[in-house]
This record gives C-alpha cells, sequence and structure tokens, in this order.
C-alpha cells in the first residue's frame, strides 16, 4: 500500500499497488489481473477522479515517442507525457499546440480526459484538440477510435475521466510553431466590464483575475507576435509576495479584506515574448482549492458579481481571486462547453483555509446562470444533475457500460455519477 495526494492535498488515497508499465504488454496483463483500475496524470485535479483503493497506473514511463502526419498538422503522442514534455518536443519539431491553460504539469490524457481548456473565444478546450485515441479496454484488449473508427467511443473518449478505457496514446492536432506577446496590465474592474467584449473580440487570448475585495483586476491578453529571444522572466506574475499575504490571512483571517486591496496596485504594466508553450504555461507556487463552473457568455458578468457580493456580505476571508476566461463552443458528449460558447469563471480559496463553505454558498449562484462544473474542479451535483444537465450523458453512460460492464474503471466517486444502479 502507498499513500497517494492530489496537487492540493484535499484528495488522499491508499492504493493497493502503485504500478509504472513500461510496454502496452505489461499493461495488459496489469489490467487483466487487476479488480479495480484508475490511472493517475499529475494529480493536479481537485475531485477524488483518481482515487482508489486498487491499482492505480502512471503512464508517464510508457515507451513511445511522437509521430507526426506527413503535413504536421497531426500527431500521435504519448498520452501519459506530460505537457510540459509534450509541448518541448513539439517545439523542437516546429510545431505548437493550439491552445494551454495556465500550468504544464498535467500528463496530456489527463488534460483531455476533464476537458482542460486555456481561454480564447473561438478556441475549444484541449479535448476538442483530440482526434484519434489508441485505447486499452478493461479485458486488455486494445481499441483504436476515432470520428472514422469505433465512433461511439471516440466521442465518450473525447472526455471521459478515465471510464472508458486507459489511453496509451492520443493523436492531437497542431499548428506550426508561434511565438505569444503576452500583456499583464491592472485596471479598475468596473472599466474591465465596459471593455470586456472588445478585449475578447481583439485578443487572441485575454483573461482576468479579481480579488473579491478588490477594485482592480489584472488583465492578461496574449497575441502571436515575432520571436524576441530568450524570455526574460518565466512566469507570468511573482507569487512571492502573495503567499506571504496568504498565510497572514490564514492566521489572521480577519485582515483578508484590507490585506487584499493592497496586492493589485494601480501601474501594472508587464510585457513578455516567447515561444508560445513557455508563455501559456506558468509556475503556480502557491497550493489552491478551484472550483469552476462554465456558463452562457451573457450570464457571466452577473454571476462575478452575484459571487463577489456573496462573500464580501459575509466579510468571508477568501484569499484568492476569481478567474474570468472565455471558452468556444463544442459536440463533446460530457464537455461543459457543449452546444454554447462559454464563460469560465474558477473561484480559488488558499489550500491552507477553509474552502467548502465558500464553494457551497457560491455554486447555487453559477448554477442557476445555467452553468456547468468543470469535472476535475469541486462540484457536487448527483447522477440526477449530469442526466439534467448533459443532453448526452445516456449515450456516454450506454459506452461505458459496452465497454466495461464489471465497472473495473470506476471509482466511488465516478461510480455515483455514471455506473447505473450504483
Ligand atoms: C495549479 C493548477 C492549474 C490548473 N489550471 C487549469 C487550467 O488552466 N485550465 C483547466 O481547464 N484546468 C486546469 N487545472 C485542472 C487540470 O488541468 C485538470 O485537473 C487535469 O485533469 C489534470 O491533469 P492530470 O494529468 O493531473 O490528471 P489527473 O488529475 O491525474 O487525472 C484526471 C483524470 O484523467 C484520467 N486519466 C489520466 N491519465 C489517463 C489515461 N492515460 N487514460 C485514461 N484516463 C486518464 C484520470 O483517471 C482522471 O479521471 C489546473 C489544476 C491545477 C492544480
Amino acid at each position: 500500500m502507498a499513500a497517494w495526494s492530489n496537487w492540493s492535498g484535499s484528495v488522499r488515497a491508499t492504493p493497493r499497488e502503485v504500478a509504472r508499465p513500461r510496454t502496452e504488454a505489461e499493461l495488459a496483463q496489469i489490467i487483466a489481473r487487476a479488480e479495480k483500475v484508475r490511472v493517475a496524470g499529475a494529480g493536479h485535479s481537485f475531485m477524488p477522479l483518481v482515487a482508489t483503493e486498487g491499482t492505480l497506473l502512471s503512464l508517464s514511463e510508457l515507451e513511445g515517442g511522437v509521430e507526426f502526419s506527413a503535413d504536421k498538422s497531426r500527431v500521435w503522442a504519448p498520452a501519459g507525457w506530460s505537457l510540459a514534455k509534450l509541448t518541448a518536443a513539439l517545439w523542437a519539431e516546429g510545431v505548437s499546440l493550439i491552445n494551454q491553460g495556465d500550468v504544464n504539469p498535467q500528463a496530456l490524457a489527463g488534460a483531455i480526459a476533464t476537458g482542460t481548456h486555456g481561454t480564447g473565444a473561438e478556441l475549444g478546450s484541449i479535448s476538442t484538440f483530440a482526434r484519434a485515441f489508441r485505447l486499452m479496454l478493461a479485458d486488455g484488449s486494445i481499441a483504436t477510435c476515432s470520428e472514422q473508427e469505433n465512433v461511439d467511443i471516440f466521442q465518450a473518449a473525447r472526455l471521459s475521466l478515465g471510464l472508458i478505457g486507459v489511453a496509451t496514446r492520443i493523436e492531437i492536432d497542431v499548428l506550426p510553431a508561434y511565438y505569444l506577446e503576452e500583456k499583464v496590465e491592472s485596471h479598475p474592474i468596473d472599466a474591465v466590464e465596459e471593455r470586456w467584449d472588445e478585449l475578447v473580440a481583439n485578443n487572441r487570448h485575454a483573461e482576468f483575475w479579481v480579488f473579491p475585495y478588490a477594485d482592480m483586476a489584472i488583465v492578461k491578453t496574449l497575441n502571436p507576435a515575432p520571436g524576441e529571444g530568450a524570455l526574460n522572466r518565466q512566469n507570468d506574475m511573482d507569487d512571492r509576495a502573495f503567499r506571504v499575504i496568504c498565510d497572514l490571512c490564514a492566521a489572521l483571517p480577519f485582515l483578508t479584506p484590507s490585506l487584499q486591496k493592497m496586492i493589485v496596485g494601480p501601474n501594472v504594466r508587464q510585457r513578455r515574448v516567447g515561444p508560445a508553450y513557455q508563455i501559456f504555461a506558468s509556475d503556480r507556487t502557491v497550493k489552491f482549492e478551484e472550483m469552476e463552473y462554465e456558463m452562457p457568455r451573457s450570464a457571466g458578468w452577473p454571476a462575478l458579481r452575484e459571487a463577489m457580493a456573496w462573500i464580501k456580505k459575509r466579510n468571508l476571508p477568501v484569499t484568492f481571486p476569481f478567474e474570468f476566461r472565455t471558452i468556444a463552443q463544442d459536440d463533446i458528449w460530457l464537455s461543459p462547453m457543449h452546444a454554447g460558447p462559454c464563460l469560465s469563471i474558477s473561484a480559488h480559496q488558499y489550500a491552507k483555509m477553509p474552502w467548502r463553505p465558500f464553494f457551497e454558498g457560491i455554486e447555487p449562484i453559477f448554477r442557476t446562470a445555467g452553468g456547468r462544473p468543470h469535472w476535475a474542479k469541486r462540484h457536487t451535483l448527483t447522477a440526477a444533475d449530469v442526466d439534467a444537465l448533459y443532453p448526452n450523458a445516456s449515450r456516454f453512460k450506454a459506452v461505458r457500460a459496452a465497454q466495461d460492464p464489471g465497472a473495473k474503471f470506476a471509482n466511488a466517486h465516478l461510480a455515483s455519477l455514471f455506473v447505473e444502479g450504483t
């Protein structure tokens, strides 16, 4: 038995066995003999997606490398590689991912299994880039699926929470390598609201962070630009001072509102240019817990304002900012971005401080706004909610039941949502 914990420390498990197969043959043997199996990527999910008392797999050491299509518009990549390893290897071959989120330790398969996304009105989640999967099924056999082959398995695998099979390789769309210019600026939140549509329309990527007790927001835009040599700073923001403030707030929570007003001054103006994969990803070294809902674009601002007011009314010590992003709609069965361009609001709390009362208080605001949660982040959906929110939930469940009738790949949390009769 080995102890396992997710990145934030909020999910702990003691799997009977932790296995790091090097070949598909070894993986097939492990899956065939195991009663219960979960695969861990980098453990960056806040929900107990990976937790198991059975066999916990890591595919980070599975053999294989990248293989490009003839025109280099697609690449087959090892599912267990981290986005950091993958994007560096792709850059060396002259290509980039279409979009990325804030960090890059996640495994490619882990990011795709949960619909991980960045920001950009016309850009879908990383799951939308997936063109084909090589999956090991519950009996140890291999299935390849794509828009042409095993189509139902493919549709379910595009955002599967690891319930359909173990992905060993994934084919994804890529773009010729590009550089990005990043601008990080502080602006009054009211001015950001006034200019939001323009910011979204005029930038490939636009997002902002706002602390519940502050009047200033930090706006970040990214746009393709000519390269300017090596990066002068590795991170979008320096979080050393922020860590000190979070620790102070944890010790003396009543200081939170006043300390928070000092974090973002009016004159932040930063700019850097670098390879897209280095600009997208930053280190997030101050640990937090997170809830995120994706909702119709028009519902975003009212929901954000209401959530901020809810916190202020209770004087709740919430030390982290909200993050506000856009995502293109998609047609993936379990995607929160299914059939509607989305606005995403992430709520964070310092990992050392209570987060449940805060998340429980604002979740109804996001639900009323028509929101669906990010599967990897804190939510309290029930099986009935899943059926009500996802028009294709029954199709997903039918593929899951057909491919894994014994629910070998389900843990307690996922069984309660997706395995009929649980
Ligand atoms: C600091 C931080 C920043 C983040 N930033 C963003 C962001 O900007 N945007 C965003 O959308 N999300 C973000 N997230 C959430 C994160 O992207 C997701 O939780 C993602 O799933 C984590 O990937 P992972 O490799 O750690 O997967 P894990 O959490 O380890 O696993 C996630 C799921 O993938 C499954 N899985 C993993 N490997 C396989 C495989 N080979 N085959 C089948 N299933 C598999 C697991 O079983 C599990 O169900 C962030 C999280 C953190 C902690």
